[in-house]
């Protein structure tokens, strides 16, 4: 699924202190920057999320850590 980033999501994503990526995820392994499952995880990185024109993926195995 993908969305576009609007004002009520960056809003919400502060508040609340969104989670929904790799870096949040119990499969990532961050030593080795790796999704333990082998999925590409570029497009899940929080860095991602600096960028506010970049159109929000969730990725449909993410597991909260
Ligand atoms: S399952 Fe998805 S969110 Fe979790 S580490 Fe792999 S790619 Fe990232």
């Amino acid at each position: 699924m993908k969305l576009e980033q609007d004002d009520q999501f960056r809003d919400e994503h502060d508040r609340f202190a969104l989670k929904f990526t790799c870096e949040n995820c119990t499969l990532f392994d961050e030593r080795e920057e790796r999704c333990a499952h082998g999925f590409p995880t570029e497009e899940h990185r929080v860095a991602r999320y600096s960028d506010a024109r970049a159109l929000v993926i969730f990725c449909k195995e993410f597991e909260l850590d």
